[in-house]
């Protein structure tokens, strides 16, 4: 801890290894999860589990959230929600982490990937209108790092073709497209809080809604599936995916802290721009693309000239903990059976970096980053 109650890992103090990410906590998450625990109420009953659902709603601009154990078990509960399982598809992006895909497979319905757009690097609408078939329940849009989805069009093409929108926002708190914030769009917009995500309770996730009757349904699912006014009686087969009153209770904190933790995020990309910004062999994320307010989840650009993996091996060879963007599902032997063709995803995947993005990273770390990454492309 510092004087200012903030948590600073040895390393970075140390000025040794650099992380990718680091939770940004501070003092009212300290205070806040001490009196979640000097309460009491450790489990999932307790006043800052009320609290930390209805201020994210109302951040996001729906009228419920559902808070669950993370944030795959959010997209888990969104699907079994929705009585989507066997025989039915389920529309996905090809570059996107695993937890999507696995939250479909999980519901017994099958999975099938398409293509991203170019410029945005999210799941391309004119892909979803071509993989759409009679059994297709649902399309899954990813917010990837940050970037809003083309949701007028997704949502276009789901009113049209009667399918469900679950939106995966789990790197995208705080996004908007033509100002109405990501996860309000689809029948259910789901939610991570892992350490690394831009709001975190550590581990923790939320579905949110604004269906009266899916909140509800949530709710009992979430609980074992125990009805809501008879203690201990069964109508639907559920789960435990409940959040705790001391995840809530960071989680409240953080969210009230969200418009400086956004705010730290994008300078820090910033000043990655501007330091970057004679290495023209990198693109950085586009941040103008009409109607679309990301916010900066990790940064992330591509490097176009063939030398992104020689450029992470100098960096982590250096201790700076810069990382590959996710493989393509397609990539890999388990999710390839499901994949359309997938060529842009591909190249996209294969170029792209993240990264270090947390608080501390100053001019000293960039200046470091972009010595190392300047000569990397010679
Ligand atoms: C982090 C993440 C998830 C899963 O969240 P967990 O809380 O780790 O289960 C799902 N989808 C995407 C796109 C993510 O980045």
């Amino acid at each position: 801890m510092n004087k200012f109650g903030y948590a600073i890992s040895e390393e970075a103090k140390n000025d040794k290894y650099v992380p990718i990410s680091e939770p940004n906590l501070g003092r009212s998450e300290m205070q806040y999860l001490a009196q979640a625990f000097a309460s009491g109420w450790v489990s999932s009953q307790g006043a800052y589990v009320d609290r930390f659902e209805s201020s994210f709603a109302e951040f996001c601009g729906t009228s419920w959230g559902v808070a669950t154990s993370n944030g795959t078990t959010a997209l888990h509960l969104a699907l079994v929600t929705l009585g989507i399982g066997e025989g039915d598809e389920v529309i996905l992006p090809d570059l996107t982490f695993a937890a999507t895909i696995n939250a479909v497979l999980h519901s017994g319905a099958t999975p099938v990937i398409v293509d991203v757009e170019k410029d945005s690097w999210c799941i391309d609408p004119v892909s979803i209108k071509r993989a759409i078939s009679k059994r297709t329940k649902a399309v899954i849009p990813v917010h990837l790092y940050g970037q809003p989805c083309n949701m007028e069009a997704i949502m276009n093409i789901a009113r049209e073709r009667k399918i469900y929108v679950i939106e995966d926002a789990a790197e995208a708190h705080g996004a908007a497209y033509k100002g109405k914030k990501v996860g309000s769009f689809g029948d259910i917009g789901c939610f991570s809080f892992f350490a690394n995500k831009v709001v975190t309770t550590g581990e923790g996730g939320m579905c949110l809604t604004s269906s009266r009757q899916l909140n509800d349904r949530m709710r009992v699912l979430r609980d074992h599936g125990m009805m809501k006014n008879r203690k201990y009686w069964h109508d639907r087969v559920g789960y435990n995916y409940r959040i705790t009153n001391l995840q809530a209770a960071i989680g409240l904190a953080q969210l009230e802290r969200i418009e400086e933790l956004l705010d730290t995020r994008t300078k820090i990309e910033l000043m990655y721009k501007k330091a970057l910004s004679r290495l023209n062999f990198i693109e950085f994320q586009s941040d103008d693309l009409p109607g679309r307010e990301k916010i900066t989840w990790l940064v992330s650009a591509l490097i176009k000239d063939g030398s992104r993996d020689r450029c992470i091996c100098k960096l982590q060879n250096s201790k700076i903990d810069a990382r590959p963007f996710f493989y393509p599902l397609s990539d890999m032997k388990i999710y390839k059976p499901y994949s359309h063709s997938c060529a842009i995803s591909r190249k996209i995947s294969s170029m792209g970096i993240n990264l270090p993005t947390y608080r501390s990273v100053n001019k000293k770390t960039i200046k470091k980053i972009t010595g190392l990454l300047d000569g990397g492309s010679r």
